[in-house]
């Protein structure tokens, strides 16, 4: 065994053997794995096999069509057969909803680089001749679906990683981590102590436990999981091709042909949370769970209806077996927080089909200091404090029982809510507000009519919200509107470094006191990892303004490059809230509540100030999200209430109304302004995305800066437009494809409905040459085209008269 290595991977599942693997093959060698039984020993041995791209999360599409690809290459580079199968494979709709579904999805997959297509039930029954098709409307079909020997993949990433180089260390247990105080780890095992520079958590059922080891408490819970495993079915015996591998979204279960029988497997609800408490280090290797059929009868019955062959068939196995869920159902992969090259590449529920895109992203994170691309959605930073076990646990369990369900855009699962409300939550529930949730916060979506139910049907199309956001965008482009801003993110840097730390970080220029500035932050690759609002109250002490979900992704990345002292962060998200002001009339209602000169003179555009606001102190900004004269106020919690019910006292003849994040979604859209997750991220450098002009580019020295010049020299391929769409009565969503004819020029990042201008707009990235306002476009919205064209500016106030107002 070797004393020292770069990299310790803890677990020898599928995923481990993959990061390994793919370690090597980016150029490491001397990296290592250390197993505490024989490969595969924990969910690894008894999946079901079965592999496929699809997935309405587009992060978790494309690492899933990589790792599905891999698997040919991998035999190659092994010299190792996985058992591999790619019969394609059908995810069947039995409802006209779920049909629209799927035809936006297949759109969406021409953008993701996944070769789908739609059909109908007599081809279904064709490739499927043992289903039954009643009620089944059609399916999409996908070419690259198929099944794999789980053992013989896991098997094939340990030799092809040996073959580069690596050592697997197998029945070595890993007992505990210690810091050396230089940076790196002591991996003290059953077999003899290793340290490594950097140490992989990929241990499966034990995650919780090799987390434990340096004091996180990783949000992931095992469920236990059901297949079973037909006789002989006489219909198969004479088949000339395999069936093809199908997920029934509407029963909730999926089916592959296993030899002359099936394989079918459920997602039963309620599900059976299992080792709550812990894994036992005996666990694993040969044993599954006991079976419980019973609870799966109401599951069963549907598979037997759906494919009739089954219930003459005998059964050959029932296997029972536990694998890991994460509340959204996504792997946590990356850097843990606050634990330096403590690396996470666990919570994978779907090993088979993600595993070769987790070992990818992770070592490429490790061995060039960052992923390619956005990996926000799989990234572990993704969950805050707020995914407590009890958490973790109830949203883990409703994501299993709803593995196959509709997520449609506009809905919220109940699960683990609410947890995190601010101060203004109950006043704006007793207003009819309709809340979502971001990063455990419950923030207002809208606001229903007293004429209405208070609850959002969820839908594809436009819902029963669309009325009421109209009516608040209306108020907001002709009164005011105010809008619970308590879900952005609030930090605060100051000490003597923190001035030239900031400077560093962010790649925009930093604002003088009394200003606030857009200030992006770049990675080392140019790629954008900010577009962070940073306002200066004093020489040396910054507040930075952000979105909330990504609190501790950024808390991680300054940790990362703060200079070892001078400078105190403090996340001040939780305890701080906001509210947000904004419409022609907001400048009146603000000044009804300070005394303070809020008049364009004496706070024009971009000012930021403490002051009093009713009787809270506060911090107020001229700033606007919306494209009208605006001011955000940010405050302690304990005073939100109190600023919100003054303003609202004294402000009821100016036509003040709550307004809900919909309606500012769609006023930003009608200013062609980006947001993060959707115009800007990981995915996008500062050129393609329009925030160059705030890069300062003239500064000596930032993170990002070498590649931002080199970005800058080269016109960019694509870049962010708005997009006018015509007769649409659906929005488009996210990633649907834009065309030129017959050529994909382009795809959508974000979309609403003007209700100023009365059009169904877009914005999205379009490939430079395309880009033009005279060239006849159209854009793919619940599978139907619309034509559409290009905005060279917004449709309202396109000169910002009026936020500069
Ligand atoms: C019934 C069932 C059916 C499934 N079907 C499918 C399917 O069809 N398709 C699909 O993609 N996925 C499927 N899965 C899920 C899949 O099995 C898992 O996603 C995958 O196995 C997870 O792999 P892993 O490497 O993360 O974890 P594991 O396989 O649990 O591996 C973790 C390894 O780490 C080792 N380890 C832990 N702690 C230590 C330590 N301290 N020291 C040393 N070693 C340690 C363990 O011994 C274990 O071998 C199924 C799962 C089940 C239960």
């Amino acid at each position: 065994m070797k004393s020292h290595s770069q990299v310790v991977v803890i677990g020898g599942g599928v995923v481990g053997c993959s990061v390994l693997y793919h370690l090597t093959s980016l150029g490491w060698k001397d990296v290592v794995l250390c197993e505490r039984k024989d490969l595969t020993a924990g969910s690894s041995w008894h999946a079901a096999g079965a592999i496929h791209a699809l997935n309405a999360d587009a992060a978790m599409a494309r690492l899933q069509a990589y790792t599905v690809g891999l698997y040919r290459e991998l035999e190659l580079v092994s010299g190792q057969n996985v058992g591999l199968h790619y019969p394609g494979g059908l995810n069947v709709a039995a409802t006209k909803e779920r049909l629209d579904l799927l035809r936006g999805e297949v759109a969406r997959h021409r953008t993701l680089g996944l070769n789908t297509s739609l059909v109908g039930p007599q081809e279904i029954r064709e490739l499927c001749p043992i289903m039954d098709t009643t009620g089944v409307l059609g399916a999409i079909w996908d070419p690259m679906e198929g099944h794999l020997d789980p053992a013989g993949a896991t098997y094939a990433f340990a030799t092809a990683a040996r073959r580069g180089g690596a050592e697997i260390y197998r029945h070595t247990r890993v007992l505990e981590l210690r810091g050396t105080g230089k940076g790196s780890w002591l991996v003290v095992t059953n077999q003899g102590d290793i340290e490594a520079e950097h140490v992989v958590n990929a241990g499966g059922l034990w995650a919780r436990e090799v987390g434990h080891m340096v004091g996180v408490e990783l949000p992931l819970v095992p469920m236990e999981h059901h297949y079973l495993i037909t006789e002989d079915l006489p219909e198969l015996a004479r088949a000339t091709r395999e069936l093809p591998v199908v997920v029934d979204l509407d029963g909730e279960m999926y089916m592959r042909q296993e030899r002359r029988g099936v394989l079918l497997g459920v997602y039963e609800t309620p599900a059976t949370p299992w080792a709550i408490g812990g894994t036992c280090w005996d666990y694993g290797e040969t044993e599954l769970l006991p079976p419980d059929l019973e609870r799966l009868t109401e599951a069963l019955e549907k598979g037997f209806a759906r494919f009739p062959a089954l219930h003459a068939a005998g059964i050959r196995r029932v296997v029972n077996g536990p694998f890991t869920f994460t509340p959204d159902g996504n792997p946590l992969v990356g850097p843990v927080p606050g634990v330096p090259n403590y690396w996470a590449a666990c919570g994978v529920m779907a090993g088979f089909c993600q595993g070769g895109g987790v070992g990818l992203a992770l070592a490429t994170w490790i061995t060039r200091g960052e992923p390619d691309g956005d990996v926000l959605s799989l990234d572990v930073a993704r969950f805050g404090s707020y995914a407590t076990k009890a958490y973790v646990l109830e949203k883990a369990a409703e994501f299993y029982s709803r593995r196959f369900r509709i997520a449609y855009p506009n809905e919220y699962w109940p699960a683990g809510r609410p947890s995190k409300t601010s101060a203004l939550h109950g006043r704006l529930t007793a207003r009819r507000a309709i809340h979502g949730v971001s990063y455990g916060l419950e923030y207002p979506l809208y606001f229903a009519p007293s004429t209405e139910p208070a609850e959002e049907r969820p839908s594809l199309r436009r819902s029963n919200a669309f009325g009421p956001v109209g009516a608040e965008c209306r108020a907001a482009r002709t009164t005011a509107g105010v809008l619970d801003a308590s879900s952005f993110s609030r930090f605060e840097f100051s000490g003597p470094a923190a001035e030239d730390a900031l400077d560093r970080i962010l790649a925009g220029k930093l604002p003088e006191v009394g200003r606030a500035r857009l200030t992006p932050m770049l990675a080392r690759s140019g790629r954008l990892m900010g577009d962070l609002t940073t306002v200066r109250v004093a020489d040396d002490r910054f507040l930075l303004f952000g979105s909330g979900y990504l609190q501790d992704w950024h808390l991680r990345w300054f940790r990362e490059h703060l200079p070892p002292a001078g400078v105190t962060v403090r996340n001040l998200s939780d305890n701080w809230g906001g509210i947000a002001l904004f419409g022609p009339k907001s400048r009146e209602a603000l000044a009804r509540v300070t005394s303070e000169d809020v008049g364009p003179g004496a706070f024009p555009f971009m000012c930021a100030r403490m002051m009093e606001v009713g009787l809270a102190p506060a911090l107020v900004m001229r700033l606007s999200v919306t494209g009208e004269l605006g001011f955000e106020v940010h405050a302690p919690q304990i005073y939100l209430g109190s600023i919100y019910d003054r303003l609202m006292e004294v402000s009821a003849d100016l036509g003040l109304a709550d307004v809900g994040m919909y309606a500012l979604l769609a006023l930003r859209i009608e200013k062609g302004f980006g947001i993060w997750s959707r115009e800007f991220s990981s995915d996008y450098t500062a050129a393609e995305s329009g925030l160059a002009r705030f890069v300062a580019y003239d500064k000596p020295a930032f993170v990002g800066r070498d590649a931002a010049l080199r970005q800058r020299e080269a016109p960019p391929q694509r870049r962010l437009v708005l997009l006018e769409v015509e007769d649409a009565d659906a929005d488009a969503r996210f990633y649907e494809p834009v065309w030129a004819g017959e050529e994909q020029v382009g795809f959508v990042t974000s979309a609403a409905y003007g209700h100023t201008c009365g059009r169904s707009l877009a914005m999205g990235y379009l490939a430079s040459h395309a880009a033009r306002e005279d060239n006849p476009l159209e854009l793919t919205v619940l599978g139907e085209r619309h034509a559409c064209r290009v905005l060279d500016e917004p449709p309202v106030d396109p000169h910002g008269a009026r936020m500069r107002a």
